[in-house]
């Protein structure tokens, strides 16, 4: 019988997300509907759902935006060529890539300024890669996604090569990854450390945490979201029964038959609510479950809006972030 629900002290939105989300609400109020979003904001689909009813069209290619109207750039970075051909249609670009992002966009044109050539550990068709691809010299890049990658670049290994990563990766993997690459190439830049950003960490270490003394560990996220699914896998390399659910019912109750400790936490693009709901709906089967959840430790991180977005904020309510 179920006797214990923790959840991870530190889960859901990360200042990437909210940055994102704010972002599309301020353009809503400012320029109103339609609003034309290129790609998934972030990879929610309770977000995208609510979002859509509410009058913003989700698209993936630049000619599905009429001329003369704003597009939101989404959290997961844009490529250089993208930027350029809606600058050129006379688009107005919002950008809500992520900081976090954008800096390694940043080092990623550094590289190829240099003629370095430069190595991408992440999942090939992901948003975030291909906006990162974009900053690299084609002839420079070579994208890595697993071991067996790593055994097959044919790059020489006498000279100087960059790795970045993906932000949203596992940390462990990432460096066993970047560990062989060390091996292969002695002349590799790794910076101080890989790419894989503060919130990424947190929400795993946070889920390995719980793997200490749960029995089962349920993440909520959706299917296309990078970091959520890390989370599953976290807790699983772990050695501990892992699911991942996009919506509080998608869960199946009777998976907790025999447990008796359960984790939950949620990827980083995913709102509080659901996780509420999913702990609700245990709590409801399993009343005398204590729900235990510890204060997180991320306090106070906030990235700034578009410049635009914060006057029109700060116009509205007084306020700036
Ligand atoms: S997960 Fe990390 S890189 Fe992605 S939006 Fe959040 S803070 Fe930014």
């Amino acid at each position: 019988m179920l006797k214990e629900i923790h959840l991870a002290h530190t889960q859901g939105f990360c200042a990437g997300v909210s940055s994102a989300i704010d972002i599309v609400e301020l353009c809503l109020e400012k320029y109103g509907t339609p609003l034309y979003v290129r790609h998934a904001i972030v990879h929610n689909t309770s977000i995208i759902k609510d979002f859509e009813t509410r009058g913003v069209v989700f698209i993936e290619n630049l000619d599905d935006v009429p001329d003369d109207q704003v597009v939101v750039f989404s959290a997961h970075g844009t490529a250089p060529d993208v930027f350029e051909a809606a600058r050129k249609r006379g688009l107005h670009i919002i950008d809500a890539t992520c900081p976090l992002v954008t800096k390694v966009h940043r080092q990623a044109r550094r590289y190829s300024q240099r003629e370095v050539p430069t190595i991408l550990i992440g999942h090939r068709g992901h948003q975030e890669l291909i906006g990162t691809s974009g900053y690299v010299n084609n002839e420079l890049l070579y994208v890595v996604e697993d071991l067996d990658d790593v055994e097959e670049l044919d790059i020489d290994p006498n000279l100087e090569i960059a790795v970045l990563t993906q932000t949203t990766l596992s940390v462990t993997d990432t460096s066993h990854l970047i560990n062989r690459l060390k091996e292969r190439f002695p002349n590799l830049i790794t910076g101080k450390k890989e790419d894989i950003c503060y919130a990424t960490q947190n929400r795993q270490d946070a889920v390995k945490e719980l793997t200490k003394f749960c029995d089962m560990v349920v993440i909520c996220g959706s299917p296309n979201s990078s970091n959520s699914n890390r989370l599953r896998e976290t807790a699983e390399a772990e050695g501990v029964d892992s699911y991942i659910v996009d919506f509080a019912s998608e869960f199946d109750l009777d998976l907790l038959k025999g447990k008796k400790i359960l984790g939950i936490s949620s990827g980083a693009s995913v709102p509080a609510s659901i996780v509420t709901d999913l702990t609700s709906r245990i709590s409801n089967m399993y009343p005398d479950a204590k729900v235990v959840q510890k204060e997180s430790i991320e306090k106070g991180i906030e990235f700034p809006l578009p410049k635009e977005l914060e006057d029109f904020k700060s116009q509205q309510y007084g306020v700036s972030s």
